[in-house]
């Protein structure tokens, strides 16, 4: 394995014994005319909330364009929209949230036009022009033109694997690393987790790239155990399930939590109900212990085997 030491601008050999890939994965930048204005921002970092922070605090911003309308894309809309800014959302699905049923996602539309945020659905942006003052044209397909001061495109996330070509380790249609339910790798002493791998919906028995932190962690607790071979495990797949909190009810003193039987999800859960009763309001639990893991008994769900030679990690 070739090693480069970017600070020293060396390059060197390492070898292993057993080797993990966790390269996790970066924003997806569209290939929109005009998209490198400086207004256009991607978030992925702690470094980029901080330098979007930075322009929004100036106090400059008056409209902010959302291209997307994902878990990130909503929550900018919110953030931003609480900071007293007129937020647009362009989506091109005819729904946001597209791994929700729509009647689901109708909720959330209606949410949004309650609390002003103004949702253009079947839409996309296909071209960027600079305006005056440092502002932004986005030229939608339908030919609407809408005008902002602060561009977020929040639009994917691809695998960080373009290093791994030629390395025969075998990669799946959009460059995730295929691995087994060892989490190994199709090269032997090779194991990979996180955001970078494909990993099976235990749902639809589909491969599926689920970029979340939850499964990233336990994946990586598994690799370690299979790969130390200290406490072998095998990974069942990823469901892309969410806890949210939300303060709910009139003068929105009140937090429900909900969550289900996994006890890091029970953790965060508490940790979430903890930092809202620190802020001074009521909190109401619910525990779904047996809803969606009853999902995940074997027998149960299309992906998953009737018999396991080793105990999958809850
Ligand atoms: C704005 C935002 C909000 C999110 N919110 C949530 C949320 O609410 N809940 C949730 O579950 N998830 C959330 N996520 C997703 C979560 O952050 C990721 O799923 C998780 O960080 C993936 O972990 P990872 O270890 O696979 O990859 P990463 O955390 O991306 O770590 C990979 C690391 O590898 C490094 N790297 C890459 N290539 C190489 C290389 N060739 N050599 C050496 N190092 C390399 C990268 O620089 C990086 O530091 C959010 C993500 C973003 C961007």
């Amino acid at each position: 394995m070739q090693i480069r030491n970017h600070a020293a601008d060396t390059v060197y050999e390492e070898i292993y014994d057993k080797l993990l890939l966790a390269p996790g994965g970066s924003p997806v930048k569209p290939p929109i005319p005009g998209a490198d204005h400086p207004a256009i921002h991607t978030l992925w970092t702690i470094p980029d909330t901080d330098r979007i922070r930075k322009v929004v605090d100036q106090g400059e911003i008056k409209t902010a364009l959302v291209v997307g309308a994902g878990f990130i894309g909503l929550e900018m809309a919110e953030n931003l929209h609480a900071r007293g800014i007129r937020v647009i959302v362009v989506e091109m699905a005819d729904q946001a949230l597209s791994p929700l049923d729509y009647e689901m996602a109708a909720l959330v539309h209606s949410e949004l036009q309650q609390q002003g945020i103004e949702l253009h659905l079947a839409e996309s942006v296909t071209a960027f022009e600079p305006a005056a003052e440092g502002a932004i044209v986005a030229r939608l397909a339908s030919g609407r033109e809408i005008g902002a001061d602060l561009v977020m495109l929040p639009i994917g996330v691809r695998p960080n694997t373009g290093f791994l070509e030629g390395s025969g380790i075998a990669l799946g249609p959009r460059g995730h690393i295929v691995v087994d339910e060892d989490l190994r790798t199709s090269a032997p002493h090779v194991y990979a987790a996180g955001d970078a791998i494909e990993v099976i919906n235990p749902l639809s028995g589909k491969k599926a790239a689920i970029p979340l932190a939850g499964p990233a962690n336990k994946q990586g607790r598994i690799a370690a155990g299979n790969l130390s071979g200290v406490s072998p495990r095998i990974y069942d797949g990823t469901l892309g399930t969410a806890i949210e909190a939300r303060p709910v009810g009139a003068g929105n003193d009140k937090t429900i939590v909900v969550f289900s039987g996994d006890l890091d999800k029970a953790i965060a859960s508490f940790i979430i109900a903890n930092g809202a009763r620190a802020m001074g309001r009521k909190v109401t639990m619910f525990f779904t212990f047996w809803g969606l893991n009853v999902l995940r008994k074997p027998g149960k769900t299309a992906g998953l085997k009737k018999t396991r030679s080793k105990k999958p990690l809850r």
